[in-house]
């Protein structure tokens, strides 16, 4: 996981959404506050569009 600009994380599907949302903390990026409780990897995350709180993946996703 790396942070690749001022608004984006490189992040592998294996990777689970409560460490991607911490990195993005510990980066000052915003975005990914609604992911910390959801269990479950990036992949998975993508693959049923996980969301909480208004928030969803498809909307913070670039590839
Ligand atoms: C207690 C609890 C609370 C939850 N709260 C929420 C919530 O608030 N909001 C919400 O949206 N969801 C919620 N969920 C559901 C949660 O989002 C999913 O269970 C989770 O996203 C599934 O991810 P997983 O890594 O466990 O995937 P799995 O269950 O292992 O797989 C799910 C699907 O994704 C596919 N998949 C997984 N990884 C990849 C990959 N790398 N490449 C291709 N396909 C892949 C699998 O083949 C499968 O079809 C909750 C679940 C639990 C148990």
């Amino acid at each position: 996981m790396k942070k690749v600009s001022d608004k984006e994380i490189f992040a592998g599907t294996g990777a689970s959404m409560k460490k991607i949302s911490e990195f993005a903390m510990k980066n000052s990026l915003t975005g990914l506050e609604f992911a910390h409780g959801i269990p479950g990897s990036l992949g998975g995350a993508i693959v049923m569009n996980a969301g909480a709180y208004d928030g969803e993946i498809k909307n913070v996703l670039r590839a």
